[in-house]
């Protein structure tokens, strides 16, 4: 067996060449086995990284945006060249199939798309003669050296949620990976160095709260873009926030799809499976709570049991449905709540505690994390399969009279990430989506991930902060409005006069 290679912090364009002082081991979790040992940065590499930002960001931030587009396309195309091989980087470290990790990829060059449109996106206004000889017009600058911190479940889709608009906008970004799958977020870094960004407008740090610690309260950092699960967001809004820095903090959730008795049954449990067991149900916007009105829950529920045990869990690269959970710890803590579950009086359908993996996951697959997807009926809004985010392939099933109980019942609900609704009644669906209190809807879409020209973004606990991720809003985030009122002296505006300025 070879030795865990060592990864560190990608610096000024290049690999860090210090000793660290604390390390951390990354994992395969499709065989369990350690295959990186992880540089953690201190606060004072935090504080290097940050000086270095800072400089560079002198010239980025000045340079023509013709000049900062030209990268951005460049980048795009690198990306696109890559794609590949970065999926391979995300199924090695974090364990979702090969398919899946590619899509993650091209969601997140989606933003890069956008990002090169960036001249246009950042056009001011302009008003000519608001008052008498007197223009005004607005303008957009960049903040300065900006943060990125991202979770350990879109290693390549959330920092691309954030970099390239951050970059296009004339900021300088420090990015603070997942400890737990860094290598997908650095072999982009990579990238970019390549497309001819300058040394040093971005630079990977790894860590732990030390690391980002040093991020949230250094006084060059001027903004955070924070995705995590919620304590963590909250952590990290309050104290960012204490410290002078505008912070968008995206946090957990606890996504629901509804169905109601009208919707066609089969399209509802292939949605209902696909966003369920996804990824390993390690996403954001998966489907955990399934509230079916009771009329076609049987049925329902049926469907769904018969999809799940054609479903293979194994290793990603081997061809399976899906693949296993990034840590052992994450593992064990899935097979406690499905305990829990169990003991708490749900009717437990399909339980994955078995860890079955498929022939096909391979020879080494046993010592994997792997837990296979697990299907609760009848479970209650009191049972902490329910209550908590669970983060794994674990659906619940929630009976409920009708719409009207169905919508209580999401409404109640403490998180607001992405919801569905499964119906073919047009009025209904309408009814929904202006009345559920969640940011991102579906309507016979399961997992309702806006395009990268709409924002990202829940709302109650699954963000603080009042700012989405990319879109206009992205632009927004990572600039401030300036707005100029000017006029060209001549002899009739002399005179004193120091009364509040008005308009004629
Ligand atoms: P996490 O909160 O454990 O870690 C997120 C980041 O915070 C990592 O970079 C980590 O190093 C850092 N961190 C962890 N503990 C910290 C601490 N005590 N102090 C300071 N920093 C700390 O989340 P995760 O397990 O990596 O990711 C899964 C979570 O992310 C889930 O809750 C999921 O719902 C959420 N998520 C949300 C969205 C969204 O858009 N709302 C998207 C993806 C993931």
């Amino acid at each position: 067996m070879s030795s865990p290679t060592r990864i560190t912090h990608f610096v000024a364009g290049a690999p860090w060449s210090g000793t660290a002082e604390r390390t951390s081991a990354v994992f395969n979790p499709a065989t369990g086995v350690q295959t990186g040992e992880l540089d953690l940065a201190s606060a004072e590499v935090v504080n290097e990284v940050v000086a270095t930002a800072r400089t560079a960001w002198e010239g980025w931030g000045n340079l023509s945006l013709a000049r900062r587009s030209q990268v951005l396309f460049k980048f795009r195309e690198l990306l696109d060249r890559d794609k590949e091989r970065i999926a391979a980087l995300i199924t090695a470290e974090h364990g979702k199939v090969l398919s899946d990790a590619l899509g993650e990829v091209l969601r997140g060059m989606e933003v890069a798309e956008f990002a090169c449109g960036i001249p246009h996106l950042l056009k001011g206004g302009h008003t000519e003669n608001a008052s008498t000889s007197v223009d005004v017009y607005s303008l957009r600058q960049s903040l300065g050296v900006v943060a990125v911190i991202s979770p350990f479940n879109f290693p390549a889709m959330v920092p691309l949620w954030f970099v390239p608009v951050a970059l296009a906008t004339g900021n300088a970004v420090v990015v603070k990976p997942s400890e737990k799958d860094p290598s997908a977020t650095l072999a982009i870094a990579e990238l970019w160095t390549e497309a001819g960004l300058p040394d040093g407008v971005l630079n990977v740090v790894n860590g732990d709260k030390e690391a980002v610690d040093a991020l949230l309260t250094h006084e060059d950092v001027k903004a955070i873009s924070f995705v995590g699960s919620t304590p963590i967001a909250r952590y990290v809004y309050e104290t960012g926030t204490r410290h002078g820095k505008r912070v968008q903090a995206l946090g957990g959730a606890k996504n629901h799809m509804l169905v109601l008795p009208d919707a066609d049954l089969d399209l509802a449990a292939d949605a209902a499976v696909n966003a369920g067991f996804g990824s390993a149900g390690e996403r954001c916007m998966a489907i955990s709570a399934l509230v079916a009105v009771d009329s076609i829950a049987d049925e329902l529920v049926a469907k769904i049991a018969e999809r799940v045990a054609t479903l293979k869990t194994g290793d990603g690269t081997r061809s399976c449905d899906m693949g296993p959970i990034v840590t052992a710890q994450s593992r064990d803590r899935i097979v406690g709540f499905i305990d829990e579950g169990e003991a708490a009086g749900a009717t437990l359908v399909c339980d994955g505690r078995r860890g079955e993996y498929d022939a096909d996951g391979g020879p080494q697959g046993e010592q994997g994390f792997f837990v296979a997807p697990t299907l609760f009926d009848h479970v209650t809004s009191d049972m902490s399969i329910y209550t908590e985010e669970i983060f794994g392939p674990v659906l619940s099933v929630l009976r409920v009279e009708g719409y009207d109980e169905g919508l209580a019942l999401i409404n109640a609900n403490p998180y607001g990430n992405g919801t569905a609704i499964f119906t073919n009644d047009g009025g209904a669906a309408r009814r929904f989506q202006h009345e559920v209190e969640v940011g991102m809807v579906g309507v016979n879409v399961p997992v309702p991930v806006p395009v990268a020209y709409y924002s990202f973004g829940g709302w109650k606990n699954s963000l603080f902060g009042d700012t989405h991720a990319h879109g206009t809003e992205g632009v927004h985030f990572y600039t401030r409005g300036k707005v100029v009122t000017q006029r060209w002296l001549d002899p009739s505006h002399g005179g004193l006069n120091l009364g509040f300025p008005q308009n004629d």
